[in-house]
């Protein structure tokens, strides 16, 4: 007899997630593992954020229920923070406040995708998306970019994917999990062509501020001004102010997907926690010092984890340009011999990892082909040097 729901039956566990969870459950039992799975910075919420907080607990407004969409005054600084960081102005009416990024991803796909409408879904990918997709009715499809192409995907191909069913496409620039960047000319190119298309375009743009060297993060609606009727930026506190606790995310478009979409969340889960917006509101007026200082300790880390990787024979680590993930190519790796067993996918090789190293990191499957590995650098720089080292002296023993 049927118990579960095809709708709910068909989505797996989120990989980094249970990854996470391995690895603390190891060390809960005693093991020295160190963890590369997790998407969070461990810095701690800049102080100001915390303090502002605890003054929120004390004032009984916050005890209550408050506007499904948001604390208009946090949705007015998310108007001013847009025209800060991204350059253009926006309606904060435009805004609806979400349970972190992650519900922002859910109910823009619900918002405009009806059953069997296709998705254009650039890969590798974040593991949530295609779930978030499936239970909207819509229909993934993967346009995958490898190594040898940075891991951006260009408009031929996304053209090549095109069908009449086609109804959006997903940006997700600085990616998770690559840390790939598209440059200024290559969003302006696919805007244009999402434009000419009549495809709308979901932008989740939630590690904007997170990018090194010479990369800028470029905001579509900067680019083609004209998407604006087509476009549903996504957002978050999380992980630009060390805020992934908090759970405050948001989604900005056309009126008619935001009030679609405010109606969804007041049956769903109403507003978010009050404590929480008014902490968002702190971050999101208290400049960008903080941020800035975790991004020296990140930037540091990021070249130090992807000097150790490239070093290792058969692995291939490109330098990312934002967030906090490397994304080596290990299929040179694959198929080699390692203390008795001979891995055939990024899969098995991380299994391997986590049993002889007692190193966690996320197999590409959980993010599309096989044959990569994710490795967040949001770690203690001593905890790096360790996970990294032990990865090199397993590898460093294949035949
Ligand atoms: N989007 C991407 C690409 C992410 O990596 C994450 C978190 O891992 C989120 C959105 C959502 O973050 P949160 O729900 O913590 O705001």
């Amino acid at each position: 007899p049927r118990r579960v729901s095809a709708r709910l039956g068909a989505i797996a566990e989120s990989a980094t997630l249970a990854v996470d969870a391995k690895a603390k459950a190891l060390r809960a039992a005693g093991r020295p593992v160190i963890g590369f799975g997790a998407g969070e910075p461990d810095f701690p919420t800049p102080p100001h954020v915390v303090e502002a907080a605890a003054a929120a607990c004390l004032d009984p407004a916050n005890h209550r229920y408050s506007p499904a969409a948001g604390l208009p005054a946090l949705r007015e600084a998310i108007a001013q923070a847009t025209l800060r960081d991204n350059g253009y102005e926006i309606d904060p009416t435009s805004v609806l406040v979400t349970n972190g990024g992650k519900q922002a991803v859910f109910q823009a796909f619900a918002a405009v995708v009806d059953p069997g409408d296709e998705v254009l879904l650039p890969a590798p990918y974040w593991t949530t998306y295609p779930e978030a997709i499936r239970l909207a009715g819509g229909v993934p499809v993967e346009v995958f970019a490898g190594i040898e192409a940075s891991y951006l995907v260009s408009v031929d191909q996304l053209e090549a994917a095109r069908t009449p069913r086609t109804r959006a496409l997903l940006l997700n620039s600085p990616s998770n999990p690559t840390g790939a960047v598209y440059s200024p000319e290559q969003i302006a190119a696919i805007g244009a062509w999402a434009l000419r298309h009549g495809i709308w375009v979901i932008t989740d743009d939630i590690y904007q501020h997170l990018t090194y060297d010479d990369a800028v993060f470029t905001p579509v609606l900067q680019a083609v001004p004209d998407l604006a009727e087509t476009t549903i930026v996504l957002n978050g506190v999380a992980k630009t102010y060390a805020m992934t606790g908090w759970r405050v995310g948001w989604m900005q478009g056309p009126k008619d997907v935001i009030k679609a979409a405010t109606n969804f969340q007041s049956h769903l889960t109403s507003n978010v926690a009050n404590v929480s917006q008014r902490a968002a509101i702190a971050a999101l007026a208290g400049g960008m010092d903080a941020v800035e200082e975790m991004k020296v300790a990140l930037d540091r880390r990021r070249r130090a984890m992807v000097a150790s990787l490239d070093a290792i024979d058969g692995v291939d680590c490109p330098t990312p340009l934002g967030a906090f993930y490397a994304y080596p190519d290990v299929r040179g790796v694959l198929g080699r011999t390692i203390r008795g067993t001979t891995p055939t996918t990024s899969a098995q090789l991380a299994s391997l990892i986590l049993a002889e190293a007692e190193v966690a990191v996320v197999p590409g499957e959980a993010f599309g082909p096989s044959g990569y590995l994710r490795l967040s650098y949001a770690l203690g720089d001593a905890d790096l040097a360790e996970g990294v080292g032990r990865i090199a002296a397993l590898l460093g023993e294949a035949s």
